[in-house]
């Protein structure tokens, strides 16, 4: 029989302890019999990349990049013993190796190190003597032979990157929940798993707050058409499916819904209409070193005008002091800042083709009184944002108004 190899990724929460660790050994197992060549990707145990990266904290407020790569990394490689341990003690034979021993080559940004180049021959050579290789995520090595590591949520990366050097069958992402769901189930209980999304939207969902894969390593499956399953690890559940594109269905115009509340709102109050004010703003706001969202300036009636825009809750004191600074310059009002809101999205690449989409989104806040503050669209998603009281209200209307439940 023809032997294709299998590419998992197990995240944080499916081996957060040594029961778990066990419990994935055997699902592993379980694949290997099928006859299949495989390789396991395995983030660190449960919290310990956040516990790594508090402990950083704790020693100094700005820790060395590099330093902090030789930190982080470590997680990963105690789960990557610890499973392959767990599988050699069921008698089958595993080896487990770090990123730098499997040849997977970046470039020298330490902490969001892009993958350049990965050698296949460690991993071939360990498959072809009958091992599981097990494989430790989120990290590389330079060149230079520095360790580095991919940006929070790497794992995902290393499985994509690995299921396109060993041209897997099948990439499964396993994690704690069964699936990407059209929306978030704590506001909404009775959301619905999704069976199958393009990268597209859940490109789109990823950006707009969805949290369930690394969004560069959805990028990486879209640029090499690698098909993902993401699925649970605690259940025998199909998951849901991540495609180029949705074959079976006509498009479908919403097909999930996010909120993020991790924005806040800038409001530069009487701006004077002339000529490159807008390009002074924004140059100013992006030396701070800052990325700017949505933006939305009014028409003028009077020769002034408001400019608002949202930027990261976590930028906003570094962009609140430089829109003050160009304020004061080109002699506009007051500058505000609001927290308290949310980014209310849906999504979905039949909207190209749908009329009346954004008509419907609105009437559904409208008839639950809720204001919208600023809209943003794309090609396949619109954006309100609201305050951030009304967020569970919104995302459950919405969801109802558009019939994702059923
Ligand atoms: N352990 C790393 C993180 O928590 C990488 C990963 O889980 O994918 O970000
Ligand atoms: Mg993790």
């Amino acid at each position: 029989m023809k032997r294709y190899i299998v590419v998992q990724k197990y995240g944080g929460s499916s081996v957060a302890n040594i029961d778990r660790i066990k419990a994935v050994a055997r699902r592993i197992i379980a694949t290997k019999n099928n006859h299949n060549h495989l390789v396991v990707v395995v983030s660190a145990l449960g919290d310990t990349t956040d516990e790594l990266e508090a402990l950083a904290y704790k020693i100094s407020k700005d820790p060395p990049e590099r330093e902090m790569d030789m930190l982080m990394s470590t997680g990963e490689q105690i789960s990557c013993a610890l499973l392959a341990m767990a599988i050699k003690e069921r008698g089958y034979d595993a080896i487990s190796l770090t990123g730098p021993q499997v040849g997977i080559k970046t470039d020298r940004m330490y902490t969001k190190a892009r993958i350049e180049t990965i050698s296949d021959r460690r991993i071939r050579k360990a498959l072809g003597e009958g091992k599981i290789v097990v494989v430790a995520g989120y990290q590389g090595v330079t060149c230079d032979n520095e360790i580095t590591t991919l940006g929070r949520g790497g794992s995902d990366l290393t499985a994509v990157a690995l299921a396109q050097t060993l041209k897997a069958k099948v990439c499964e992402i396993y994690t704690d929940v069964e699936g990407i769901y059209a929306t978030d189930p704590r506001i909404v209980p009775q959301a619905k798993k999704i069976k199958i999304i393009t990268f597209e939207e859940m490109l789109e969902m990823a950006s707009l707050g969805a949290q369930v894969m690394q969004a560069r390593s959805i990028e990486v499956a879209k640029k090499f058409d690698i098909p993902l399953h993401v699925r649970s690890s605690f259940s025998k559940e199909e998951g849901t499916m991540i495609v180029q594109k949705d074959e079976k269905l006509e498009d479908v115009a919403v097909r999930g819904i996010t909120c993020n509340k991790s924005e806040a709102k800038i409001t530069i109050c009487a701006v004077p209409d002339q000529t490159g004010i807008a390009a002074k703003i924004f140059t100013e706001i992006s030396r701070a070193g800052v990325s700017v969202d949505t933006i939305v300036q009014n028409v003028s009636h009077t020769k002034h005008t408001d400019i608002s825009f949202t930027v990261s809750k976590s930028d906003l004191s570094k962009a609140l002091a430089s829109a003050k600074a160009v304020a004061q310059r080109i002699k506009a009002g007051e500058v505000i800042s609001e927290k308290k809101i949310a980014r209310i999205s849906i999504v979905g690449s039949g909207m190209r083709s749908h009329h009346g989409i954004a008509a419907k989104m609105f009437q559904a806040l409208a008839e639950n009184k809720i204001n919208i503050e600023m809209i943003a669209t794309s090609e396949i998603s619109i954006s309100c944002i609201i305050n951030q009281r009304h967020a569970e209200k919104a995302v459950r209307s919405l969801h109802q108004k558009f019939e994702l439940g059923v």
